[in-house]
């Protein structure tokens, strides 16, 4: 099977994570900074959490926002339902912002209109989390424009493009938002086996991130309340949970970033060649705006009007090509219902989705299995 997203692992990622087994920490030992410390230098920003998982990360810069009960937080329907559940699960209300048709990410003029009505209506969002769809930026100048306008904080779900830039910066540089989150998780653009990161410029907020990162404890002196009873002493200051990596995850995060730069040429290498594959069918391909260099974690077409994408998906699955759908909009999920969303919500995810194959892209992936993967499409489509 040509699976849809694949990690590439190589002997010094090997070695990295054998020397930390060798060393005497297994976690909470020096790889964690070091793997922040080149995140920071990679990203051009100040402040760096490396986290157990994108998800907590999501849930913790939601919480470090003071986002709660009675709030709300607005996403996009076009992710995966983490994006979302990290509001939920401080307690709070989430609602979404529809996508633009072209570029598949939250649309700015939508979310305009939308905040002008909750304005109105006397509940307008505490945060909103745009999600970079594919590895191609959101519009983030103009999200961070409405922030200033309608005082809300900007979370950007960027879990699928370390490495992509906006406007000539990295993603993660914070430029326009409060923070940045990314994944490690294995089909994303570099690796800990689980794993993610929070970026910030602002140092109350990074310090707000740590102590949420490990139970809401802290063993800063400057940071307690009372007194200091001596050296063992900590002092619990939040609410929160277990959301440390361990030097494992560290040790491999900070070998894959060595070659990020690598991956993301050979990924908008393969990008570029299923464009030229497709010439042919122009409606199909992802559209990219000017002001973004994708990182490419996803090359997602839309099956032309008019053909079942349902018959063009098992068709590639019977020929042993592993393409997958992103997303299924998250408020038609069952959970999702429940707390009273409806299909029809958000037209425009529900269409795109109706419409949507994800091709395997991956720094493996050979030019070979690439145009099988598109012959096999093409006469899918034709057939
Ligand atoms: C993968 C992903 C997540 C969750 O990442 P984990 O590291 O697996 O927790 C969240 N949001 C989006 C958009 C993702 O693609």
């Amino acid at each position: 099977m040509i699976p849809y997203g694949r990690q590439d692992i190589n002997q010094e990622d090997i070695d990295s994570v054998v020397s930390i087994l060798k060393s005497d920490f297994l976690t909470q030992g020096p790889a964690i900074p070091a793997f922040e410390k080149s995140i920071s230098e990679y990203c051009g920003v100040p402040h760096v959490v490396a986290l157990s998982s994108a998800t907590a990360g999501l849930h913790i810069a939601c919480l470090a926002l003071g986002l709660g009960r009675g709030d709300i937080a607005w996403t996009s329907p076009n992710t995966f339902p983490a994006s979302a559940n990290a509001a939920l699960l401080c307690g709070a209300d989430v609602d979404f912002v529809d996508i633009d048709p072209q570029t598949y990410n939250m649309c700015p003029k939508a979310l305009r209109s939308k905040l002008d009505q909750a304005k109105k209506n006397g509940r307008l969002p505490k945060i909103v989390i745009p999600v970079h769809f594919a590895g191609q930026s959101c519009d983030m100048a103009a999200i961070a424009t409405l922030a200033h306008e309608y005082g809300f904080k900007i979370i950007e779900d960027a879990s699928h493009c370390i490495g992509a830039q906006y406007k000539g910066k990295k993603i993660g540089s914070c430029d326009y938002s409060d923070f940045c989150v990314f994944s490690f998780h294995p089909v994303k653009i570099i690796t800990t086996g689980e794993g993610g990161a929070v970026t910030t410029r602002n140092p109350d907020l990074y310090k707000r991130l740590v102590l949420l990162r490990s139970h809401g404890i802290t063993r800063e002196e400057s940071m307690f309340e009372g007194k200091s009873h001596g050296a063992w002493y900590y002092e619990q200051l939040g609410l929160s949970t277990n959301y440390r990596m361990t030097d494992m995850q560290a040790a491999l995060g900070r070998s894959q970033l060595s070659r990020l730069d690598q991956f993301i040429t050979r990924r908008r290498e393969i990008a570029a060649r299923y464009d030229a594959l497709f010439s042919d069918f122009d409606s199909m391909r992802p559209h990219q705006i000017p002001e973004a260099e994708s990182s490419w974690h996803l090359y997602v077409v839309q099956v032309p009007q008019g053909i079942s994408r349902k018959d063009v998906f098992d068709k590639m699955r019977q020929a042993d090509i592993g393409v997958n759908v992103h997303y299924i909009p998250v408020h038609t999920h069952p959970y999702f219902r429940n707390i009273g969303f409806i299909q029809g919500d958000f037209p425009l995810a529900e269409a795109y989705y109706e419409s949507a194959i994800t091709l395997p892209l991956y720094p493996g992936l050979t030019d070979q299995d690439q145009d099988y993967v598109v012959s096999h499409l093409i006469s899918a489509i034709n057939s």
